[in-house]
């Protein structure tokens, strides 16, 4: 079988109750394929014997010991046993203490006398050596293979109420439920790279019989991941772009918006719309991406290159990830692009019956030149007459299906993609070949970076009340909670209803709206419009806000149990603010209980405003383990491939998808069926 095809839920093995199984969300695992597709962030290489005396000042022991004394150390409840054992090993002579914090339970199991095999961390401290981190296994009717001696043990990454026992019993559930898992690759590239077999890959990935099968699976699994990668990019527009096209022409309109801007284009913005222009005049479609941080100006950038199709005759859609962004969008479209003589309209999921059957029409009869809207763009009934130019905003949001259905809608139309989400330059053009990129490298002048805070419950008066301060000079804030009333989820969670309610009372008179998803398109269009004028202060919202939204006001930013969001969704909501010349902060509130790797990452928010830093810190943490993607993280990730170290593998992958013949390799179509 493949992999993929594991669909069950993870829930069904054996032990794995409600408790785990939140732990296997918190990780982005539902199914047994998603459990394998985690990947071990290092391993723990017992399988020879580490003696006591081979560790210096610090390090790993992996023996057999006999213990030879116990003791406690400090007094009354704090108390701690102490246990000291000799190596048995080969040399046998080192001596090492066990320092039981938390464990003194121990001291009705362990008898002095009794042989052990060991696996602990060190450290030296004057002349002895301790460890407060160990796994004992007796040797005394059980052997030491059952404790993991002679393996190499996985180490995954973890989520509360998992642990490295539990995640390792329910991998190895899984393995050895399947026979075999099928190559998932043509099988004469197998011998050709020197690649495991998918089967080993995935087996030694996780429990590697040697050292280096573990790189070795990694390499193979890899390169099985962009292999596919590469083909799906291909697929989405199969056409070679790599010739520069002549200067495009700048045309009387485009010429007017710029003039009438209350600024000028940013340096980046012309020569990513120079770019743009010689493809839109050039003889091939237009495959490009808009790569730029939040808030760089990429909007505007695509509604004069919308400019340009429109003078020439041509409609542009452009498609949002959300109904309330494309309302947004729709307005500021309008605003900018109506007085030029260009007609612009909105379709989403929620323009129904009468209005719809209009846009339509006008849509097919070319009486409207830019379209605004969400994925609703293109179903199945909705007929261009003359499509130009598809723009995708935060085009990582988008599944490979609904980019191809826009595909499908023109003959060949240009293709603008716009992102935030930085993926590698070397990784964008060596995968998809036939993708050009501009990069949006500055932001708009007078912009100040936006001031990061981590509060924990101590600080939060001082944070409402310079949030009070921010009011009373006409500015705007939004908070930001992670769920919306107390009937749903965690119940220890602060909730955007009653923080509401509580919000009133801290800044009386001071008006302010929800924002969340169980409000319909015209209450949360109405919310967001009234903020936008001013009329309200502040939204009590949750992540909603996340994408795209641009209110140049709004100078605060306060996201509630911060540590629960992704780096890429805190980098995303606080591009929220900071979006105007004047000064603006970001409030990250952290739970009293956060945990070491949850405050690394507030503190990398708090270190950089860049994204691509950020993302590249948020890989670390969480290792390349991580999800690739495109909808949960938000930042283009890769499971197993790692675009410095398999460079090499990115040449081999994209030479055997150019001389390819799918037809001939049924498996190929059963992979991307699987997803
Ligand atoms: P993003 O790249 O995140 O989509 P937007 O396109 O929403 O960012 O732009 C952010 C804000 O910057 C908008 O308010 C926009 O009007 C403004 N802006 C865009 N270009 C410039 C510029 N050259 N100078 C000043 N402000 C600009
Ligand atoms: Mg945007």
């Amino acid at each position: 079988m493949l992999l993929r095809q594991l669909k069950e839920s993870v829930s069904n093995l054996p032990g794995v109750g409600p408790s785990a199984l939140k732990g296997y969300a918190a990780l982005g695992v539902k199914t047994c394929a998603d459990l394998l597709m985690l990947s071990p962030r290092s391993y723990d290489d017992r399988s020879t014997v580490v003696p006591v005396n081979a560790v210096g000042s610090e390090g790993r022991v992996n023996t057999f010991v006999e213990v030879t004394g116990k003791d406690y150390i400090g007094g009354g409840a704090k108390r701690t046993l102490k246990i000291t054992v000799k190596d048995i090993s080969e040399n046998g002579r080192g001596r090492l203490s066990l320092v039981c914090f938390g464990r003194n339970f121990l001291d009705k199991t362990v008898r002095i006398g009794s042989r052990y095999y060991i696996n602990a961390a060190c450290t030296r401290y004057n002349t002895e050596l301790q460890t407060t981190s160990f796994s004992l296994f007796p040797l005394d009717g059980g052997s030491p293979e059952a404790g993991g001696f002679g393996q190499i043990l996985p180490v995954y990454p973890l989520a509360k109420n998992l642990s490295e026992r539990i995640l390792r019993r329910d991998v190895a559930a899984v393995l050895s439920g399947v026979q075999r898992f099928d190559n998932e690759l043509p099988d004469y590239l197998y011998p050709k790279y020197g690649l495991m077999s998918t089967d080993d890959a995935i087996r030694s990935f996780h429990f590697p019989k040697e050292t280096g099968d573990s790189e070795r699976a990694r390499r193979t699994l890899a390169f099985t991941e962009l292999f596919y990668l590469c083909l799906s990019s291909r697929k989405l527009g199969n056409r070679i772009n790599t010739r520069r096209n002549a200067p495009g022409r700048l045309l009387p309109s485009e010429e007017k918006l710029i003039r009438s801007l209350p600024f000028s284009l940013t340096n980046s913005q012309k020569r990513a719309l120079d770019e743009i222009r010689a493809d839109l005049d050039g003889e091939t479609s237009m495959n490009r991406i808009l790569q730029g941080d939040v808030g760089s100006g990429k909007t505007l950038v695509a509604w004069i290159a919308a400019v340009h199709e429109a003078a020439k005759g041509f409609q542009t859609a452009f498609m949002a990830p959300t109904e309330l962004l494309a309302r947004q969008h729709e307005k500021g479209a309008k605003d900018l692009l109506e007085p030029l003589g260009i007609r612009v309209a909105a379709l989403t999921g929620a323009t129904d019956g009468k209005t719809r059957k209009d846009v339509l029409k006008r849509l097919s009869d070319g009486e409207i030149d830019v379209i605004i809207g969400t994925h609703a763009l293109f179903s199945d009934d909705v007929n261009y007459k003359k499509l130009g130019l598809a723009i995708i905003d935060e085009q990582h949001r988008f599944g490979v299906k609904q980019r191809k259905a826009l595909l499908a809608k023109a003959l060949d139309p240009h293709v603008l993609s716009m992102t935030a989400t930085p993926i590698p330059r070397t990784l964008a053009l060596t995968l998809y070949g036939d993708i050009n990129v501009s990069e949006l490298t500055e932001m708009p002048p007078g912009r100040l970076p936006v001031v990061t805070y981590l509060v924990d419950s101590s600080r939060r008066e001082a944070m409402y009340k310079s949030i009070g301060v921010e009011f009373a000079r006409g500015h705007r804030a939004y908070f930001v909670y992670p769920k919306i009333d107390d009937e749903t989820g965690d119940k220890s969670l602060r909730d955007v209803k009653n923080m509401f309610e509580f919000l009133k009372g801290k800044y009386p008179g001071v008006p302010s709206a929800l924002l969340h998803s169980h409000l319909s398109e015209d209450e949360k269009l109405d919310a967001l419009e009234r903020f936008r004028r001013g009329e309200l202060k502040y939204l009590v919202a949750t992540s909603v806000v996340e994408v795209g939204l641009d209110v140049p006001e709004a100078t605060c930013m306060v996201i509630e149990h911060a540590e629960r969001f992704g780096l890429a969704a805190l980098h995303q909501l606080r591009g929220r603010v900071g979006r105007s010349s004047l000064q603006s902060w970001c409030f990250l509130v952290y739970s009293d209980d956060i945990s070491e790797n949850g405050k690394a990452r507030l503190r990398a928010m708090k270190e950089t405003t860049d994204g691509f830093v950020i993302a590249e810190r948020d890989l670390e943490l969480r290792g390349p383990g991580e999800i690739m993607g495109v909808k949960q993280s938000g930042f283009a990730r890769l499971r197993y491939a790692d675009t410095e170290k398999d460079a090499d593998l990115l040449r081999f992958v994209r030479k055997e998808a150019d001389t390819l013949d799918q037809n001939e390799y049924p498996i190929i179509a059963a992979m991307q069926e699987e997803g």
